[in-house]
C-alpha cells in the first residue's frame, strides 16, 4: 500500500496496515503525524487548559477566598515547545513507523498513474492500492492588502512566543473562538471579526449567545456582521478596515477563516480523478475509484481528527478483509473547546426543520439545573435537545457548559443508537451531575416531587 500524506489519518492507517503485516510506503512532505499533534488539536487543547486554569483561579474571588492571578505565557510556550510537540520534531513518530517496517519517503508526492506515486526521484508502485490523506491548509480570503502583511495562520498562533500584545482574529468559528479566548485570558487585547451575525454560526443560536456573553464579560471584543474589506500595515501595527466602515489596529492578525483543500498538485488526472474538485468524492467505503481511497479533511466530511481516524478504520477493515464497517455520520460529534465548551452531535433545530422533521425541543439553562446552580461561577450554558416527534428519538443535541464535551458522550450514544426519548426519560441520572441536566431538560426528575430547590428551576421541555 502507498499512503500519500502521513498526517493524522494517514499515520493511523499506515500503522494499522503495518500491524496487519502489509508492506507500506508512507509519503510525507512535512511532519509525520500531520496537523493534529503539532499545530492543531493537541497543542491548542494543552494551551486552552492553561487559559482555563487561569480563569478558574480568578473565580476563587468571592466564592472561596481571594486569588491574585499573574499569567505567564512563557510557561505555556515552553510546555507546547518542549513537552507537547517536542519542538515540532517527529522523530518519535518516524521511529514508530519505520520500527514497524514502514518505508518513509519525505517530499511532496504526486500520482504518475492509477497505481504509482512519485516523490523526489523515487516512484512507489502499489500492488494493493493507494490512500490519499493529504489534509487541508488554512483558507486565506482574497482581502485587498492581506498578502502584503505578515499575518498569522494557526501555525504562528500555536507557536507564539512571546504573547502578542494585541491580536485581531478574522473568523469567529471554532478555531477563532478557542484561540481568541485563550490569548485574552493571558492578557492579549483580542478583537474577533466575524462576517455572519453571530459567533459559531454553524451551531445553535443559543450556544452563540452564551459564548458571546462570556466573551463580553472577559473583555474579548467581538464584531459580527462585518467583513474585513482591506488590510494594511502601519508603523503601529496591522490595520483592518471592514465593509461597514470600522477600523481596527493590532500588533498581529490571525486568519482563522476556515480550511481549504488543494488537489491541483497531486497529479490526480493520471489516476482518472478530478484535480480541480473541492474535495475527493468517495463512496460509502471511502473509495475514490478502484484501488484508491481518500480520507481525512480531503474527503469533504467534517474536518475533525475523529472523522479521519474513523475513516481510516473503515479503509483498514476493507483492506485487511475484516468485517465491513459502513460509515454512519448521523451521530457526528463536535466540540469547540471554549470555556464553557460547546458540544454538539447530529443536526441542529434549523437543519431538522429544513429537512422537514416534525421537531420538538427540550431546552434547559445550565444555571437552572441542580448541578449548574451548585457550580455557581463559570456555570453558563444550555442543554438543547432536538427531538423527532414522530419517531421520538433525538436528531441532535447541543450542550454548552462546564465539561460539555464529556456530557455530550451519552447524547452521542443516544443519537447513534436512536434511543427512544422514553428510554432517556426513564433512565437513572446520577445526582447532581451535569449530565443529569439532560434528564432535567426532559422532565425526567425534579418533576412532580413538589421540591423545587432552585428558585429559577423550571423544566422547559416543550415535549408532551
Ligand atoms: C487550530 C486547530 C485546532 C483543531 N482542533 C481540533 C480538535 O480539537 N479536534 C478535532 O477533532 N479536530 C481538530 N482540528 C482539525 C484536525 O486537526 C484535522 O481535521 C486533522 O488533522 C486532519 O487530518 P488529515 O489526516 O486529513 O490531514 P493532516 O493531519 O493535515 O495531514 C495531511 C498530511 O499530508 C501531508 N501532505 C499534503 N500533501 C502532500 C503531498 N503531496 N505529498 C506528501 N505529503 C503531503 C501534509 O504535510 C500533512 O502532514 C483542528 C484544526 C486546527 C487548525
Amino acid at each position: 500500500m502507498v499512503v500519500l500524506g502521513l498526517g493524522t489519518s494517514g499515520e493511523d492507517l499506515a500503522l494499522q496496515l503495518l500491524d496487519a503485516g502489509l508492506e507500506v510506503a508512507g509519503i510525507e512532505a512535512q511532519l509525520v503525524g500531520g496537523e493534529c499533534p503539532y499545530w492543531a488539536c493537541i497543542p491548542s487543547k494543552a494551551m486552552i487548559r492553561s487559559g482555563n486554569l487561569l480563569q478558574e483561579a480568578r473565580r476563587v474571588n468571592g466564592i472561596a477566598g481571594s486569588a491574585k492571578v499573574e499569567p505567564d505565557w512563557s510557561l505555556l510556550a515552553a510546555r507546547v515547545r518542549d513537552e507537547i510537540t517536542g519542538n515540532w520534531d517527529d522523530s518519535y513518530a518516524v521511529e514508530r513507523f519505520e520500527g514497524k517496517g514502514g518505508i518513509l519517503a519525505r517530499g511532496w508526492g504526486r500520482f504518475t498513474s492509477p497505481n504509482a506515486v512519485a516523490v523526489n526521484d523515487q516512484v512507489f508502485t502499489a500492488r494493493k492500492g493507494i490512500v490519499i490523506a493529504t489534509g487541508s491548509t488554512p483558507f486565506i480570503p482574497p482581502i485587498p492588502g492581506l498578502a502584503e502583511v505578515d499575518y498569522w495562520t494557526t501555525h504562528e498562533a500555536i507557536a507564539a512566543d512571546p504573547l502578542p500584545e494585541s491580536l485581531i482574529i478574522l473568523g469567529g468559528g471554532a478555531v477563532g473562538c478557542e484561540l481568541g479566548q485563550l490569548f485574552a485570558r493571558f492578557g492579549t487585547d483580542v478583537t474577533i471579526i466575524e462576517g455572519s451575525n453571530r459567533l459559531l454560526s454553524r451551531e445553535e443560536p443559543e450556544a452563540s449567545e452564551v459564548i458571546m456573553t462570556v466573551f463580553e464579560d472577559e473583555g474579548v471584543t467581538v464584531v459580527t456582521g462585518e467583513h474585513a474589506a482591506s488590510v494594511s500595515q502601519s508603523q503601529e501595527g496591522i490595520n483592518v478596515h471592514t465593509d461597514a466602515g470600522s477600523s481596527m489596529l493590532a500588533a498581529h492578525l490571525l486568519v482563522a477563516t476556515g480550511r481549504t483543500v488543494d488537489l491541483s498538485q497531486l497529479g490526480l488526472e493520471t489516476a482518472g480523478l478530478d484535480g480541480s474538485a473541492r474535495f475527493i468524492e468517495v463512496d460509502e467505503r471511502m473509495r475514490a475509484t478502484e484501488g484508491i481511497w481518500a480520507m481525512g479533511d480531503i474527503s469533504g466530511k467534517a474536518m475533525f481528527t475523529h472523522v479521519g481516524i474513523y475513516q481510516s478504520t473503515i479503509i483498514a477493515n476493507q483492506i485487511m478483509g475484516k468485517s465491513q464497517l459502513i460509515p454512519d455520520f448521523e451521530a457526528l460529534p463536535r466540540v469547540t473547546f471554549t470555556d464553557p465548551e460547546v458540544a454538539a452531535v447530529g443536526i441542529t433545530e434549523a437543519n431538522a426543520e429544513e429537512q422537514g422533521f416534525r421537531v420538538a425541543i427540550a431546552l434547559k439553562q445550565v444555571p437552572s439545573t441542580f448541578r449548574g446552580w451548585l457550580h455557581t461561577v463559570g456555570n453558563r450554558g444550555i442543554i438543547k435537545l432536538i427531538i423527532d416527534e414522530q419517531k421520538r428519538v433525538l436528531l441532535g443535541a447541543t450542550v454548552v457548559g462546564p465539561n460539555a464535551g464529556e456530557v455530550l458522550g451519552m447524547l452521542s450514544l443516544a443519537v447513534h443508537e436512536k434511543t427512544q426519548i422514553e428510554r432517556l426519560r426513564s433512565m437513572i441520572y446520577a445526582f447532581p451531575t451535569f449530565h443529569g441536566g439532560i434528564g432535567e431538560a426532559l422532565g425526567a426528575y425534579g418533576r412532580g416531587t413538589g421540591k423545587v430547590v432552585d428558585p429559577t428551576y423550571e423544566t422547559s421541555a416543550y415535549l408532551d
